[in-house]
Order: C-alpha cells, then structure tokens, then sequence
C-alpha cells in the first residue's frame, strides 16, 4: 500500500548499500558532495558525484499510497512527484544545504467503492527558514479514475451554497440564539463551494471546513459533516448514495444528520406575512420555489387538484422545503354552487391527489375559489379537517399583468401580520415574488406559511 518515492532507485538498497548511505550521509556533511551513486543506482557499482540537484531530491521523502487502480495511482503518484519536484526548484539556486528537506506523509480518509481521499500533510525544511506545514485533500472517483474537485460533486445547475446553508442555519442558531435571524444569517454566510474548503466524501456524509470570515459569530475555522441524504437534490446522483469503505475520517464539528423542521426557526417577536400562490402548480412555480429557498423563506401553495398529478416534482419540492400545500378544489368552480356530492369530489379529490403524489401530506388549509363560501360549505371543509384560508391583501394581479406594479404592490402592502394573494400562473407575478422576496427578508419580514401565521398571530 505504502510507497516512498526515493528517485533514481531502481531496486531496493542491501544492509551493505545502507551502511554506505550512512558513510554518504556523514561524507556530505563534511564535504558538502559525496560520492554516492552505487547507492543511488545500485547497479553500475561505479562511483560518480551527484549534481546539487540530485542530492538535493534525495533528501526528500515523499509517501503516497497505491489503490490498485491503474489511472488513480498515476494521478496520485504525479501529484507526489510534483511536491518533491517543486520543492528542488524552489531551492536548486542556492547552495547545498542537508537542513533542505521534504517530507510528505499522508493519511487514507476514506476509501469506498466509489471515492478515495487522501490527506497529505506536507513539511517544508528549508535552512534558516522555519518549517511550513500544509495540508492536501485529493480526492479521486474510482470509477471514473480522476481527480475530484469541490465543484464536481455538485450537480452543475443547482445553487449548492443555499442548500447545505439552510442545514447549517440551526447550527448557529443554537451557538448564537438570539444574535441572529436567517436574513442576517445569510447574508452573513453566502455560502458558495468555493467557501468550503478540503471538500470530500467519506462512507456516509459530505464533508468540509468553512472559513471564519465566511461564518457568522465564529471565530475559527468549523468543520461540518452533512449527511449525503440531506442532500440529494444538489449532489450528483452517483455522489447522493452513501459509499462504505474503510478510512480514518477525522473528528467533525457539527454533524449535520437531519433536516431543521419547517418552522422551527420562527421568531415570534418579529414580522411575519404570508406569500400565497394560487392556481398552480404550473410551468412557473419551481421558480418561486427557488426564490423562497434562496433566502429560506416558505410560501403557501393553494393548488388546483387536476393540475397535480403532473406537478409531482413540484408538489414535494412544496413539502420538502417547508412550504405549506393548501387544497384549491380539483378545478376552481364556485363551491356553495355546488350540489353536495361534486362539493365532496371537489374538496376530496384534491386531497387524494396531493396525498398520492406527497407520501401521505394532507393539507389543512382550504382557499375556496373566489373566496366563496357560504355556512354549509364552511361546516363541510371543518369536518374534513380543512381551515377556510382567505387573504387580507389582494393584488388583482390576475387583472394587472405588469411586474413592477405587481412589486410595488406587494411590498406596498407589506406589514406584519398580513396574508398576500398571488397566482403563480402568470409571468408577471412569478416575477415580481421573485424580486419581492429577498427583498422582504432583507427588511426583516419571516415569510411564513399560512399555518405558521395562524398559530403565531
Ligand atoms: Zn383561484
């Protein structure tokens, strides 16, 4: 497993080779050469000075380990190589000087099916220079047989930072308690993968270091392990299964092994509103789900229940993110219209659809079409479990399809307390929650879901 690199040595040196190494070594620090290529080559048996670069090379000594695997050992062995190579061209202009040395020593994090990293620890002896100490992790996919950078792992077109941020949030909430709200924890964190830094897998987690200045309330570097299940949406489908294997991970910081729970972090001493979208799922509505994501905010989504069965994807994305589903009736008639049975088709339907598609998530709040109820529907949706769930801010955004009307109107009307209606059916609308959104959070405003509301105001 073990190799030290020792160049030019083509065959192992015998006891009387070594007692000429040691011969070497003490002639070097007398003469500052030495005569010592039998040793070296161990095979022409002739004596030969060494150049200051080659006996500057064998000083060093540089360990690695080998996999087996033809393509990963060779990346490996170049990255060894090339310290060893680096560190000769950062010295070959002076002169010699045995206290010159380098060594480079490593520790298997892990070694899965899939994925090995390695952890080099590089020491750096150079005379009349203190010792610099670095650290490497290459980690490398087995199968693929190349080297792994952070940004690999990550599925290209997702926003990774927000993501593993949202896990991190009651990590700090718990060391920090009241200092911060999660707009000023993001806008403290802007977590990026460039941020983490040593990124790797081992049998069952992403792990990394982040930096202080990328922390809020931190003082020093932290080290996370987050579960790779908690992050399946953002990591490559073949980096998303755990891998294991043998390895000595290193002691983490915060082990991050379950999801905060939605409304677990509302504060009830500052603004709240409720964001409702009504009318969808439709093609427009991941983009304000990843609007509230980005700033860990939660919406309500007040769904028609034909439109579900196509909207799976969307529908848990809905519940996965803390966001709330509210029933909308299967297709949007006026319900005390309705003779009592469609009513219970309308009302029942829509639930089952959500349910089938969200592992079992029944909704709790109803928005009637229109707003329309009388005393009978009402009774009905009560003893099915369902809250009448109106607004208190119309923006007519059906009415006016105009973005930046839509946004002023929005953040307008903006007040603690409130219940806004939105359709996520129209671009204009979509687009100006999309602005409206960070812009709330950032002056202070929790978005929360209609439940959440109900039970802090
Ligand atoms: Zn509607």
């Amino acid at each position: 497993m073990k190799r030290v690199i020792v160049y030019h040595a083509k065959k192992h040196p015998s006891i009387a080779t070594m007692l000429l190494v040691a011969g070497a070594v003490l002639l070097l620090a007398i003469c500052g050469y030495v005569l010592v290529r039998p040793i070296l080559g161990g095979q022409d048996g002739g004596t030969l000075a060494l150049s200051p670069h080659e006996l500057m090379v064998r000083n060093n000594v540089v360990s690695y380990p080998t996999l087996g695997k033809e393509k990963a050992d060779a990346l490996i062995k170049e990255y060894a190589s090339k310290q060893s190579d680096t560190f000769v061209d950062s010295i070959k202009n002076g002169s010699y000087d045995p206290r010159n040395k380098l060594i480079v020593e490593y520790t298997l994090l892990h070694r899965g099916q899939r994925t090995t990293t390695v952890l080099f620890t590089k020491q750096e002896r150079r005379a009349n220079q203190p010792t610099m100490l670095s650290h490497h992790t290459m980690s490398v996919d087995l199968e693929a047989q190349k080297e792994m950078a952070a940004t690999d792992l990550f599925k290209p077109d997702v926003d990774a930072g927000s993501s593993v941020g949202m896990l991190l949030y009651d990590y700090f909430k718990q060391e920090a308690p009241d200092s911060l709200t999660p707009a000023q924890f993001f806008a403290l964190l802007q977590l990026k993968p460039e941020h983490m830094h040593g990124v790797w897998l081992d049998s069952s987690a992403l792990r990394f270091t982040v930096n202080p200045q990328n922390l809020p309330a931190s003082d020093g570097q932290r080290s996370f392990a987050v579960n790779r299940s908690l992050l399946a949406d953002v990591l490559k489908p073949e980096y998303a299964t755990d891998d294991p294997g043998e390895g000595k991970p290193p002691a983490v910081e915060y082990a991050i092994t379950a999801k905060p729970r939605p409304g677990d972090t509302i504060d009830p001493n500052q603004k709240m509103l409720a964001l409702t979208f009504d009318d969808g799922p439709g093609s427009l509505t991941a983009r304000v789900l990843d609007a509230l994501k980005r700033v860990r905010a939660h919406g309500t989504f007040f769904v028609i229940g034909q439109q579900v069965p196509g909207k799976a994807d969307v529908i848990r994305r809905m519940v996965n993110e803390g966001s709330e589903v509210g029933n909308h009736s299967w297709s949007h008639p006026s319900l005390p219209s309705l003779p009592p049975e469609r009513l219970q088709q309308e009302i029942g339907d829509t639930q089952r659809a959500i349910q089938n598609v969200a592992d079992g998530y029944t909704p709790t709040q109803m928005r009637p079409p229109y707003g329309a109820v009388n005393e009978a529907v009402t009774a009905y949706l009560h003893s099915q479990g369902l809250k009448v769930a109106l607004w208190n801010v119309d923006t007519e955004d059906w009415r006016y399809r105009d973005a930046a009307l839509m946004y002023d109107r929005i953040m307008g009307a903006a007040a603690d307390g409130r219940v806004i209606l939105l359709h996520d059916i129209h671009p204009t609308s979509v687009e100006a929650a999309e602005r409206a959104i960070p812009d709330l959070v950032a002056q202070g405003y929790q978005l929360v879901t209609m439940s959440q509301l109900e039970r802090h105001r």
